[in-house]
């Protein structure tokens, strides 16, 4: 279960944000004296407050009845800016980074604001604006209208062009101190009536590292772990300091490649608790020792670890040559952000997980991959990099037998033989790029069909269908789809819950991979 105490305990005003005195100070008098600018970038790490002041601040310069500079929270504007409205306009950058968003943005700039005095424009993340974007981003910032407000928010700064910097009123937000950390976290648990010790307090403010945001978010899975009784060691073991078993296991597991072990081992890891991202952390950090180890690190010191530690820590290196565990370390090291933003995390760490599958020369227990699978992965999912050529011989492919089974009930429908053909080649694309999770996923289907070029890809399967029914995936299918036939214009996953029965996973799994996998009988 999930408190959410980090959305519930949002700060509502400027004296609630945390450990960013002078930027609210310096945010308060401008609004008290009415100085506004009309440009303002809030950058530092994440968590540390940046959206919040935005929001706050959206609301304070249209408040008709502000005191001391924070929005009241009473009057009509205050209350109209709490609901959805046009006023105030938060952006995601990461996910509208194309200058026909921006363009959009210009030409609705157009238009005065509704409710207050002030149209407020936050952009999260702005560094991710393409550079067509920023150009037309920054044709705004030169003239804007008297009545907007540009609040741009970054975790990047130096990405930012100097033109925009030089046209922006700049706050550097920092990370938060343990010990104010610390009080904040008392106070919410005293209101949740959540009871702790103040080690505990003390370990998981530390743990958020200086983010409020994280902080929180540790706060929750410990609070939850601990049925609202939180002490120390329940409290490190969820946060994880003590605990190295389970990423043990999970490496293992992978050079064993037994897929049922890996799920197994996550499924242990999180059993236990623990908050996923600092089970990625942990990860990351281990597969650092293991490169060190390999590359003749001995000090445990520098290890941190215990001298006691070291063999096992060794007997683990044994198993990966250092390329491997290097890549390894980039995926997790990379999907530590991913992780914080993605709605699905323990889906994310799965796929990561059985992504280390895809990387070659495990050093021992393990067979050799073929010639053919080893160069698949140096390809992506990518129709333009695709010849002509290729796509014949794909459409020469047989249907695999492995997809013939009685569940496959396409076969048949005639006027859909054509359509199990051709799935049949997009699964074939799907292994060959190493798709895994993707891969994994699609074995439950049971039916496909073309209606009015829409493919509807029927599962019964409520965990696939959740893992597949998301944009980027989709897409993906449609790629691949169209490689086979163009006239494919949208693909749907559709979940057949009257006929849901749970698969034998393992099975298809098996057919899948083949001898990729090796399975305890
Ligand atoms: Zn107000």
């Amino acid at each position: 279960m999930n408190l959410a105490l980090y959305r519930e305990f949002r700060p509502k005003n400027f004296d609630e944000v945390i450990g960013q005195d002078f930027i609210v100070k310096t945010l308060k008098n401008q609004i008290k004296t009415n100085r506004l600018t009309h440009a303002y970038l809030f950058c530092g790490p994440r968590g540390t407050g940046k959206t919040s002041c935005a929001k706050i601040f959206a609301k304070a310069v249209n408040c008709t009845h502000s005191s001391d500079g924070n929005p009241c929270g009473m009057c009509a504007e205050c209350v109209a800016l709490s609901e959805p409205n046009t006023d105030i306009i938060e952006i995601d950058a990461a996910s509208n980074n194309r200058v026909e968003e921006i363009r959009d943005l210009r030409e609705k700039v157009n238009f005065p604001p509704l409710i207050g005095k002030y149209k407020v424009y936050i952009i999260d993340e702005v560094h991710m604006l393409t550079d067509s974007a920023f150009n037309a981003l920054l044709k705004t910032l030169e003239e804007p209208p008297e009545y907007v407000i540009f609040i741009l928010a970054t975790t990047e700064i130096h990405k930012l062009p100097a033109t925009i910097l030089s046209r922006c009123t700049r706050f550097d937000f920092k990370l938060v101190p343990t010990q104010l950390l610390s009080e904040h976290l008392k106070n919410i648990f005293d209101k949740r009536n959540i009871s702790y010790d103040e080690k505990s307090l003390y370990l998981i403010a530390k743990a958020g590292e200086g983010s409020v945001r994280d902080m929180l978010s540790i706060a929750d899975s410990v609070a939850s772990y601990c049925d609202y009784k939180i002490d120390y060691q329940s409290a490190e073991k969820v946060i994880g300091l003590s605990d190295r078993e389970s990423i043990k296991n999970i490496l293992l597991s992978i050079s064993k490649r037994d897929i049922n072990e890996i799920f197994k081992a996550i499924k242990n890891a999180l059993g236990m608790g623990k908050n996923i991202q600092i089970l990625c952390k942990e990860m990351a950090d281990f597969i650092k020792n293991l490169i060190m180890i390999k590359s003749g690190v001995t000090d445990y010191a520098i290890l941190d670890i215990m001298p006691g530690e070291f063999k096992q820590y060794a007997d683990i290196a044994n198993l990966f040559n250092i390329q491997y565990l290097k890549s390894a370390f980039s995926k997790f090291a990379e999907i530590e952000l991913d992780l914080k933003y993605s709605l699905n995390p323990e889906n994310l760490f799965e796929s990561a997980c059985l992504e280390m599958l895809d990387y070659n020369d495990i050093e021992k227990n393990v067979s050799k991959p073929d010639t053919t699978y080893k160069n698949a992965t140096a390809n992506n999912v990518d129709t333009k990099s695709t010849t002509n050529k290729n796509i014949e011989n794909f459409e020469k492919v047989e249907i695999p037998n492995e997809l013939k089974d009685k569940n496959f009930s396409v076969q048949n429908s005639t006027q859909n033989s054509n359509m199990n053909k051709i799935w049949g080649n997009v699964l074939r694309k799907v292994k060959e790029n190493n798709l895994f999770a993707l891969s994994n996923a699609l074995t439950t289907v049971n039916k496909v069909e073309e209606i009015a070029h829409k493919l509807i890809v029927h599962t019964n399967d409520s965990s696939s269908y959740e893992m597949i029914d998301n944009k980027e995936r989709i897409d993906v299918i449609l790629k691949l789809v169209k490689l086979f036939d163009d006239s494919i214009e949208a693909v749907e996953i559709e979940y057949d819950k009257e006929n849901a029965s749970t698969q034998d996973i393992k099975d298809n799994l098996k057919d899948v991979f083949k001898s990729k996998i090796k399975f305890k009988e």
